[in-house]
């Protein structure tokens, strides 16, 4: 009875440490999801000030002085208008997707896609970038690879907008694609300021920006929803850089 007793004693405890141990880890998720919540909210609050700010300011002036303003210069203020619009579409973009991504429910639906005519769809959305040179190096082969052509043209347009954030104006992106055995190659490199070979892990991290570029806008989630999205779809991403050299990111997916 003793030994029944004695057994039942640890039975009990064993149990007891489990539902703690569980209680704990609900703790912990709820507040990962209440830090992310936080973080989001600082981020994105001092991220939309600055184009919002531009964007009335530069309708408020086209209502008032339309009539006034020459052709050219309200062709800018359209054009500030529609960059920050683009951005801020962006943003919300990147947002959702970290949204589903913490919830599990980003929903991926592999296709075979042409992938030069996803890569095109990403740089045709970058295209008024006149502040630098973006070249399209097209391989003459057809390539093909599985993928949520939607999810990938996010990322690459992810990687050219930092490519152009983080390269001085006049300074050239290059976008290639090539072939491998088992991997599609979708290339975008730079000639700007390049990554310490101590940061390159950290930049794929939440949230993570280099300290130095504050001035920059940017939340630091591009990179980490890049690493994201596209190990979901079986794939991996590699950097290579140096600095005051540039910088260059490839994403491979399957073939
Ligand atoms: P964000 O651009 O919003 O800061 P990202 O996750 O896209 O966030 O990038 C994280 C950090 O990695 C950036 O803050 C920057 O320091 C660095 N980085 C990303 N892309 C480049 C690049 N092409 N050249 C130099 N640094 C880069």
């Amino acid at each position: 009875k003793n030994l029944l007793l004695a057994i039942l004693t640890e039975c009990g405890v064993a149990l007891e440490k489990v539902t703690l141990a569980e209680a704990k880890r609900e703790v912990e998720i709820k507040a990962q999801r209440e830090s992310l919540r936080a973080n989001l909210l600082r981020a994105v609050s001092h991220d939309l000030r600055t184009p919002l700010t531009c964007i009335t300011g530069n309708a408020a002036l086209i209502l008032d002085r339309g009539s006034e303003l020459e052709e050219e210069k309200k062709i800018e203020l359209c054009r500030g208008i529609y960059d920050d619009s683009l951005w801020l579409a962006g943003l919300v973009e990147n947002l959702l997707s970290v949204t589903r991504i913490e919830n599990g429910t980003m929903n991926i639906k592999m296709e075979p896609e042409l992938v030069e005519d996803v890569f095109a769809e990403a740089v045709k959305r970058m295209s008024r970038c006149k502040s630098h040179k973006i070249t399209v190096l097209p391989s003459d082969e057809i390539i093909m690879a599985e993928m949520d052509a939607r999810l990938i043209v996010q990322v690459v347009i992810n990687l050219i907008d930092n490519a152009v954030k983080y390269t001085p104006t006049g300074g050239s992106v290059h976008v290639s694609v090539a072939q491998w055995e088992m991997y599609v190659e979708i290339k975008v490199s730079d000639t700007g300021k390049g990554i310490s070979e101590s940061n390159q892990a950290s930049i794929f991290k939440r949230f993570y920006r280099e300290e130095e570029i504050h001035n920059q806008p940017g939340v630091g989630i591009g990179l980490y929803l890049t690493r994201e999205i596209v190990t979901q779809q079986g794939g991996y991403v590699t950097v290579e850089s140096q600095v005051g050299k540039g910088s260059a990111f490839s994403i491979f997916l399957p073939r």
